[in-house]
């Protein structure tokens, strides 16, 4: 099988496979589970997904395709308390948004509560699981340490009869939430601290979005994932490495179930972590819940909604997430290179715009008024089919005020008395003054073009060092832009002990702006596309963006400190 897998490739780059492809490979090429392949991609919905999740859905989905096999999409859905269907929804869309398909294999883990309960009756049986009348606390403080065995709860020794009875009689409603709970008979003296009596179950009284009142008593996650990727069939539960100290405990459940002939197993690889922001469910609940961000699709987020809104594509984040790789060590990645695929992907595709976000007006005093004369301007010069576009040239324009300097330092290639300087597809023109108001700020700059220097004509090949980009005064039209930054000042917000995590956001992420932009810009902006402000960055249309009220966000700059980075 894994010498199949490089024919698939043949043509393509040659790829090494990482750890986990390799570990599957070798699995199906012994055989295991009659040759199948079937992996999971397991997420709770109690929250939106982030670009970590996008590395499991990579890794889960992407394994499967490669040899051949299918992925399921299972909700894992066993704590009602804090899951809704408004998360099940956008999981859904999020995933097909990055390209994957779980065809007909929707499960929720709820569907297997009742296999799950008659297990767990079984295991009662069978003398393997019994019911605790402790508090949460008395259990948690006879557990012992690592080095110390764990204490055994008084109730340990119930008999199957009472011990049915109760459980029975937790599910019926009978006892208060936390009143007791059913746990595994294993180990209080194991040396893995999972296996010192695990909880299986607990009483939650609140509905739940599938099964509404039907069950009083919830499995934990140790007791519900292992056997429901055994009642669908995975091969692979391919997980973080978080729950490499639960596999044992995965694995002493699924024997309950599993032979010889079929047995799924985990394998864990590295979180996704990411400089500048955080990626804990809890925490980015907390900023959308406390209006700290605009929602959880606010393009400052790590979400995959809020990465979608600020204009990242999918092929980006995929590439950004084949670039850090899978390992069995955490990291923390920078930031800076999930930036340097989106601005390398919609370098591609991005159609290059003119957009003054500081607008400073320009008289091109020998240029007749109400002359409209139009230039050619290259969409894209990455894609050869890329076209062009129109755009009118009149005698006042618009550039950036920061393109101007009256009296500039030495080697400054921008507009400046006496100075020539090319405008992007119009015309050389040389600066002959400005006009100040009486606190000295610049009013107006004056200008005087060159008619033989039209771009494209043989003038327009002299050397000039500056070329700006700017908007006719008399065509273009306003917009709204948002200027984002990174949503925390700090390089690891989650590391810091010493301040709540909220006391470290960015006061500066987010700049709202007033930009004037030419009209093949505003003609063709709809939600959802994607441009390149020339000399700025890019830019992507908002989903609240209308003909009357164009929205722009901001995606990236062009600069890229990555690239810069890696070639110092
Ligand atoms: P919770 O704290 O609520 O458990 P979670 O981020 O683990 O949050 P899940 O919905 O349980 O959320 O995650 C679904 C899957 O995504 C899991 O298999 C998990 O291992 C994986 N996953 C979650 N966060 C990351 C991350 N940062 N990098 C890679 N995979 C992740
Ligand atoms: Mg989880």
């Amino acid at each position: 099988m894994a010498e199949e897998i490089f024919e698939i490739n043949e043509g393509e780059e040659k790829k090494s496979l990482n750890f986990v492809q390799q570990l599957v490979a070798e699995d199906l090429k012994a055989g295991k589970n009659g040759g199948r392949l079937n992996t999971r991609f397991p997420p709770e919905p109690n929250g939106y997904l982030h670009i970590g999740h996008a590395k499991a859905i990579c890794m889960d989905f992407g394994v499967a395709e490669m040899f051949g096999g299918t992925c399921n999409l299972r909700f894992d859905d066993t704590n009602p308390i804090k899951e809704d269907v408004e998360y099940v929804e956008s999981i859904k869309e999020d995933i097909k948004w990055l390209g994957y398909d779980w065809g007909d294999r929707l499960y929720y883990a709820s569907d297997y509560f009742p296999k799950l309960y008659d297990l767990a009756v079984r295991m009662i049986k069978e003398g393997k699981a019994y019911v605790d009348d402790q508090t949460s606390e008395q259990i948690a403080a006879q557990k012992g340490t690592p080095t110390t065995p764990g204490t055994e709860s008084p109730y340990r020794n119930r008999t199957p009869e009472e011990n049915l009875d109760l459980f029975e009689r937790m599910n019926a409603g009978e006892f208060d939430e936390g009143a007791r709970v059913l746990r595994a008979k294993i180990d209080m003296a194991s040396s893995n601290m999972h296996f010192r009596d695990p909880i299986m179950y607990r009483i939650i009284k609140h509905p739940h979005h599938r099964t509404g009142d039907k069950w009083k008593v919830y499995p934990m996650y140790d007791f519900a994932h292992g056997q429901s990727d055994y009642f669908e069939g995975v091969t692979h539960s391919i997980c973080t490495l978080e729950f490499v100290p639960h596999r044992p405990l995965y694995e002493y459940f699924v024997k309950e179930l599993a032979d010889e002939s079929y047995c799924p197993r985990q394998i864990e690889f590295n979180r996704l972590n990411l400089t500048y922001t955080l990626m804990s469910k809890r925490k980015l609940l907390q900023l959308v819940k406390e209006g700290l961000v605009a929602g959880w699709d606010d393009p400052r987020m790590p979400t995959i909604c809020g990465l979608r809104r600020r204009g990242y594509t999918p092929e980006s984040i995929k590439n950004f997430i084949d670039a850090i790789g899978y390992t069995k060590y955490e990291a923390l990645n920078d930031i800076s290179l999930l930036e340097h695929a989106v601005r390398e992907d919609l370098n591609k595709r991005a159609n290059r715009v003119s957009a003054v976000l500081d607008p400073v007006k320009v008289v091109i005093t020998n240029f007749p008024e109400d002359k409209t004369e139009m230039v050619t301007i290259e969409n894209n010069p990455e894609d050869p089919n890329g076209g062009t576009h129109e755009m009118p040239f009149t005698r006042e324009i618009f550039i950036e005020r920061e393109d101007f300097m009256e009296n500039p330092p030495k080697k400054y290639f921008r507009m400046t008395p006496g100075k020539e300087v090319r405008l992007k597809a119009g015309y050389i023109v040389m600066c002959t003054g400005c006009k100040k108001d009486a606190d000295g700020n610049i009013e107006e700059i004056y200008c005087e073009y060159d008619p033989e220097t039209k771009s494209g004509m043989p003038g327009s090949m002299r050397k000039v060092k500056g070329t700006l980009h700017w908007v006719s005064a008399k065509y273009c039209k306003k917009a709204t832009v948002r200027l984002y930054d990174r949503l925390f000042m700090v390089e690891n917000p989650s590391a810091e002990t010493e301040k709540d995590f909220r006391e470290l956001l960015n006061p500066d992420s987010l700049k709202v702006t007033t930009a004037l932009i030419e009209p093949y810009l505003a003609e063709t902006a709809v939600a959802g596309n994607k441009y390149q402000f020339q000399r700025i960055g890019y830019f992507c249309v908002d989903k609240d963006s209308t003909a009357d009220n164009l929205i722009f966000n901001k995606t990236i700059g062009l600069k890229d400190s990555w690239a810069k980075e890696k070639a110092k």
